[in-house]
Order: C-alpha cells, then sequence, then structure tokens
C-alpha cells in the first residue's frame, strides 16, 4: 500500500529534529492524519489507543523519579541525536547515570520505525479473542498493510499463551497487566514487536525470544 507521506505541522519543541506524516492510504479523501487507524480505539477504548501511541514514541521504561534519572517520556526518535544536538533542547544527557543513558539509547528509534510499530500494534490489538470489531475501512488499511486478520490468533509473545484484550483495562498500581514486547528488546520496528502478559515481559528481561 502506498502511504500519503504529506508533512503535517508539528508543535513540540523538538519539530526541528522530528517528522510527522500523514499515514493515511495515498489518494485518500478528508483531511491528512497521522493515526486515523486508532480513532475507533480513541473513541471506545482511549487506554488502549493512548498505550498503543505511547510504547509505539515514547522512551518510557522505568517510572524514574528523581532529576538524575533524566527525561521521561522523549520521543524515541530524539534520542537518535547525538549528546550536542541534545543539550541545544536542554537534555544534558553527560550528566545523567551511565545506565540511564544506555536505557534511552537503547529505546531510540526513528519516526518511521516507531509509526510502523502503532500501526503493527493495532493491528494485533484488533486479533484478540475478545477484542472489539474493527470498522471496515480501519480493517481494510490494517489488512493491506499487514496481511489479513485471523481473529483470536493473537498471543503473548513471550509464552505463546491466547492474550486478551481485556488485559488492557485491568491495571494494577497503574500498570496494565499486558505490555508491548520486542522479540529483541534492543530493536523497535514493526517486524519486532507484539504483546506480552505482564509478568511475561518481565520475565525475557533483556533476552531475545528464539524465532518461532
Ligand atoms: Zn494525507
Ligand atoms: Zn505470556
Amino acid at each position: 500500500m502506498e502511504i500519503c507521506h504529506k508533512a503535517l505541522p508539528i508543535r513540540s519543541k523538538y519539530k526541528d529534529i522530528s517528522a510527522k506524516f500523514c499515514y493515511r492510504e495515498k489518494g485518500h479523501k478528508g483531511s491528512c492524519d497521522e493515526f486515523h487507524y486508532l480513532a475507533h480505539l480513541e473513541k471506545n477504548f482511549p487506554r488502549v489507543a493512548n498505550k498503543i501511541k505511547r510504547d509505539a514514541t515514547k522512551t518510557t521504561g522505568a517510572a524514574w523519579k528523581s532529576e538524575d534519572a533524566g527525561p521521561n517520556r522523549i520521543d524515541r526518535w530524539v534520542m537518535l541525536q547525538n549528546d550536542d544536538v541534545l543539550l541545544r533542547y536542554g537534555l544534558k544527557m553527560r550528566e545523567l547515570k551511565p545506565t540511564v543513558v544506555a536505557k534511552l539509547r537503547e529505546k531510540a528509534a526513528s519516526y518511521e520505525d516507531c509509526m510502523d510499530v502503532a500501526a503493527k500494534l493495532t493491528w494485533v490489538a484488533y486479533q484478540m479473542p475478545d477484542a472489539p470489531a474493527c470498522p471496515a475501512e480501519i480493517k481494510d488499511y490494517l489488512e493491506a498493510r499487514f496481511g489479513r486478520f485471523n481473529i483470536s490468533s493473537v498471543s503473548c509473545i513471550v509464552c505463546r499463551e491466547p492474550i486478551s484484550f481485556s488485559l488492557f483495562e485491568n491495571a494494577k498500581r497503574g500498570k496494565a497487566d499486558i505490555e508491548t514486547a520486542h522479540r529483541n528488546p534492543r530493536t523497535h520496528n514493526g517486524s519486532n514487536v507484539g504483546f506480552a502478559h505482564r509478568e511475561c515481559n518481565i520475565a525475557q528481561g533483556n533476552k531475545t525470544l528464539d524465532e518461532p
């Protein structure tokens, strides 16, 4: 499928080192939109839509509290820049602990990869056994990009047991029972991501999963 890819205005303070494009199909009707395929989840399951967006695009991880712990939730593509560039944006990488820097750098990914992750996760979420029905227009778009839906085929990428859409709503102490997971924890792109039970994701840690 060809993507529209029209550049959209960026309001972030990182706009000079960021990108933002329309990800609707080329030749689409109506206005350009970066995350149009999340519209139905945004309306009905905002927690799920926000999680997909956040996990796809931000350097989450530990709930860093102290000043030293470093910038929380930075766009992953911003973390591709070197220390000198980041300093111009007030991100003092040299003042952070090496372990924190390593963690932030490990989560760096290009804007394009992050956008592929967001769409791929949406495609996966709609195939969970108890997922809401996907509106036809969104389904057509996601299937054109990633292949036909196979409802109920989705499993935890770590334990391979079925994974339920209801787990998104099942939050303990602010942490959902379902997490975005990476087959190789150091690679953030569409082909390497999926969902995992929270305990499974914790158990996986920094290890790369064997190929299925
Ligand atoms: Zn467009
Ligand atoms: Zn699992």
